[in-house]
């Protein structure tokens, strides 16, 4: 995952409607999707909903950004309905199976790629079999005992059954301002670089659907009525050949819809962009995090921060738009630091921005690095700073950054009809961006 968040998405949950679809169409079980974000469900609500559907087993994806909360409201479902097997998914129980399970009231975990583990366990219990080997699952033996299964990464993603966005509400997902319905493809899975602060779930090998793959996908999204695609893989653009491979082929299709993804710095690439124009690419969001090169350096990002603009001009150029995400906080930013930051960020040929503050993610080498100046649970979680100071300063930095960047005339006038169609959520979105911790 790069520095994914921003308050102007609300993406589709796309993992939990390609494991739904999944055990579907394998193990041929009913699915029910609730997503209670989207729908703005109460906890309450989520219940009343178990109640009335009365599921022989839940699945949930617990976020990174809100890991506790999820919890705290999964271990509630759980205490509601003992009868219900629980299991939980996402970055925290991949890398803390056994944790997770001893310190919360789930059954099971799917480490990192959800669906063969699922699947296996529902044909293990289909067939009465015992299910504590199955790879990539996590849970208690009949005997009581914790199992935590190493999980085997999924070597054909071609044979993957495309997931069924009918199963949610595709209008309630959007891409911000370019509207929806939407929804997403990941077409690789891992990534080969190794930013020191990175959660990407996958791990560093990279697999990848081939670019026909990915065009039937894409043609089956907007058969189902999607408008707007997200590519969801870490490095859309980690390959350009491949690229181009897809985008000549959506060309050759006609198909016609509109898309966006995410990239590297130094995988931009003028040609490979231009293709991506033609097809239908109409943003690019890119993972610049900083303007310094010590900040670039500590982080491990592997960029020389000299080429960062040239590489953005790309995008440009290419006539789509571009959206960059930041970073503050590397304990090596110093006044200094982020002065560069600034002045890179104001020069930069970007439409958009996020600043993240720099969070130490359990399981990362940065968390290793900075684990005796926090405060660290995993559940109940809690994440901390010691020194309260250094939030503060992320969260300064932070607002600066913002405010700096879009209170520009030119970067007003850039997204005036943007503004002037959807005022409450212009400012809905400048609240958010400039008083969200984090
Ligand atoms: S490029 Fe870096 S931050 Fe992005 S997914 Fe890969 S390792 Fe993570």
């Amino acid at each position: 995952m790069c520095t994914y968040y921003s308050p102007m998405f609300l993406l589709p949950p796309h993992d939990l409607v390609q494991l739904a679809t999944y055990v579907r169409e394998i193990n041929h079980v009913n699915v029910h999707i609730v997503d209670a974000i989207a729908s703005g469900y109460s906890l309450q609500k989520v219940l009343t909903l178990v109640k009335e559907l009365s599921p022989d087993m839940i699945v949930s994806l617990a976020g990174v950004e809100t890991f506790g909360e999820d919890m705290a409201c999964l271990d509630h479902i759980k205490e509601t309905f003992p009868e219900i097997t629980h299991a939980v998914f996402g970055y925290y129980p991949s890398v803390f199976p056994e944790e997770t399970l001893r310190k919360s009231k789930m059954d099971l975990v799917l480490r990192c790629e959800p669906e063969e583990s699922l699947s296996h366990y529902l044909t293990a219990l289909a067939r009465g079999a015992g299910v504590d080997a199955v790879s990539g699952l996590a849970g208690w033996s009949e005997a009581g005992l914790l199992f935590s299964n190493q999980e085997q990464r999924i070597a054909d993603l071609d044979r993957i059954p495309f997931p069924d966005y009918g199963l949610v509400d595709a209008g309630k997902y959007e891409e911000a301002f370019f509207g929806g319905p939407c929804g997403a493809i990941l077409s690789a899975r891992g990534c080969p670089f190794s930013c020191n602060y990175c959660t990407s779930t996958y791990g560093k090998r990279l697999v990848v659907k081939s670019p026909e793959t990915v065009v039937s996908e894409m043609a089956h999204l907007k058969s189902g009525g999607i408008r707007f695609i997200r590519f969801l893989d870490d490095t859309f653009t980690c390959d350009r050949r491949r690229v181009i491979d897809i985008c000549k082929r959506i060309l050759d299709t006609r198909l016609q819809v509109s898309w966006s993804c995410l990239s590297r710095v130094d995988t931009l690439e003028g040609e490979m962009l231009e293709w991506m124009a033609r097809a239908g690419c109409k943003r690019v969001l890119v993972g610049v995090e900083s303007y310094s090169q010590k900040v670039l350096d500590y982080l491990n990002k592997r960029v020389d921060a000299h080429t960062i603009n040239n590489q953005l001009f790309l995008i440009k150029q290419a006539g789509i738009e571009s959206f960059g995400f930041f970073m503050v906080g590397a304990p090596v930013e110093g006044e200094e630091e982020f002065r560069e930051t600034l002045q890179g960020m104001l020069a930069a040929p970007l439409d958009f921005i996020t600043v993240n503050s720099m969070v130490p993610y359990a399981g990362t080498p940065f968390f290793r690095q900075v684990e005796k100046e926090i405060y660290f649970n995993l559940l109940p979680f809690r994440c901390e700073y010691k020194d309260a100071n250094v939030p503060k300063t992320m969260q300064e930095r932070r607002r600066h950054l913002y405010i700096r960047f879009y209170m520009r005339p030119g970067i007003l006038m850039r997204h005036f009809y943007a503004i002037v169609a959807h005022p409450l959520r212009a400012l809905k979105l400048l609240w958010l961006l400039t008083t969200r911790p984090g």
